[in-house]
């Protein structure tokens, strides 16, 4: 979000900006944890707007931005187990199709022909959009940030935010661990550790981390039991996701035991959990090796929307984050709607009252259903 904010002020115009980050590289975060999965398939009008323009950048991206991001359009497919979901679905295709996005319903046995070794089991229906798919997190992350440093952005790595000074209420400067830096414009855009540096202005920022794991098998050769293809599937009812990751498979799934932590320790007895789950939707996973696995954090606001916008209490404090698990396929969009919030005061063409910071004082709206 940072180096994709940094990116798109300079497309306004302005080039007097620094990037802040605590560590030796860019993209060690969330972002640097994900699966790059990139899907126009919400459940809310907003994101799915956010992924409409998102992925049209992410097609140009090798063109616009100068980088290689290895982006595959092979396809998300979601597997449904009941009749309510199967009816929720139904309705975000009629609404993602208002929108001029092609997205199927498919059959048990349609879902089992685009992914193979899919055990549809108990499946009654699966939706099917084939211009969604995976990019590289870190290609994204850099190409934004190189373009941006080709522009003027200065970007200053191992440097940590330490407080954030407020003069007559607004903001006047950043302490980092290697000194101050004069501004009246700070943007938050610490993932999910953004409720901290809230909390350096006196503001609560509500967003949770929540660890999340991903597995990489050993190789698994494309066949009649593995899929070639990188297509994403995901078991809805459970949130099991899988797709190839060069010769292996990557897979995760949420736990809804889990509670809210920092923690970035793998759990091998979630991986045994997981593997219940998850043989019974793709058995050849049952004699896996595992090859790579690793921990990352969600970023969950409450109705699992970002924040996106100027804190109205404290004028130059912007923030980009919360975005509740997927947020790196959105960051071409929310990148560019917030540069031109702070140059312009506002965004061109969007709506931008649902990403407010202000919406959690008045009270529930609709929520973003389609989290993994
Ligand atoms: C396992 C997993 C799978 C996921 N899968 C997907 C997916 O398929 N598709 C998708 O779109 N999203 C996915 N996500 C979510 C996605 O990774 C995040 O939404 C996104 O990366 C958030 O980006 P960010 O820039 O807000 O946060 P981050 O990438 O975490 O960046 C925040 C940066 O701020 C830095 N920072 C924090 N505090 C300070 C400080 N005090 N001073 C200086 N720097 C600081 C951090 O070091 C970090 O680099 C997944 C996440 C996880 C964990």
């Amino acid at each position: 979000m940072g180096a994709s904010t940094a990116y798109h002020l300079t497309k306004n115009g302005v080039r007097d900006v620094i990037l802040l980050e605590r560590e030796p590289m860019l993209a060690m975060g969330s972002t640097g944890r994900n699966a790059g999965g990139v899907r126009h398939q919400f459940s809310s009008e907003a994101n799915v707007k956010l992924s409409i323009e998102s992925i049209q950048l992410l097609e140009r991206f090798s063109s616009e931005v100068g980088y290689e991001i290895d982006f595959h359009q092979d396809g998300y497919l979601f597997l449904l187990s009941n009749e309510s979901t199967l009816a929720d679905f139904r309705r975000n295709i009629e609404m993602q199709r208002r929108h001029g996005i092609v997205v199927d319903l498919l059959t048990p046995e349609e879902a089992r022909q685009l992914a193979h070794g899919l055990d549809s089991q108990g499946v009654i229906g699966a939706t099917f959009c084939a211009r969604d798919g995976i990019a590289d997190p870190n290609g994204v992350t850099m190409g934004f940030a190189k373009a941006a440093q080709s522009a003027g952005v200065e970007i200053c790595r191992e440097t940590e935010v330490t407080g954030i000074d407020i003069k007559s209420g607004r903001v006047t400067a950043v302490e980092t661990s290697r000194g101050t830096i004069s501004t009246n414009i700070v943007v938050n855009a610490a993932g999910p550790h953004a409720s901290s540096i809230g909390r350096m202005v006196d503001l609560d920022v509500p967003i949770s981390p929540y660890r999340r794991h991903i597995f990489i098998t050993e190789p698994i050769a494309p066949g009649p039991n593995a899929p070639a293809s990188r297509i994403m599937v995901i078991d809805f009812e459970t949130t099991f996701y899988f797709h190839r990751e060069g010769a292996g498979i990557l897979f995760g799934m949420s736990d809804p035991d889990e509670a809210s932590s920092y923690s970035l320790t793998v759990s091998w007895e979630f991986l045994e959990k997981l593997t219940r789950t998850a043989i019974g939707r793709l058995p050849i996973l049952a004699d896996a090796g595992i090859a790579h696995a690793w921990a990352g954090l969600y970023e969950m606001t409450k109705d699992a929307m970002p924040i996106i916008g100027e804190a109205s209490d404290i004028p130059g404090f912007f923030i980009i984050a919360g975005f509740s698990g997927h947020g790196f396929q959105h960051s071409p969009a929310a990148g560019r709607i917030l540069a031109e919030m702070i140059v312009r005061g506002e965004a061109r063409d969007f709506e931008v009252d649902r990403f407010s910071l202000e919406r959690f004082r008045q009270g529930s709206q609709e929520h973003e259903a389609n989290v993994v």
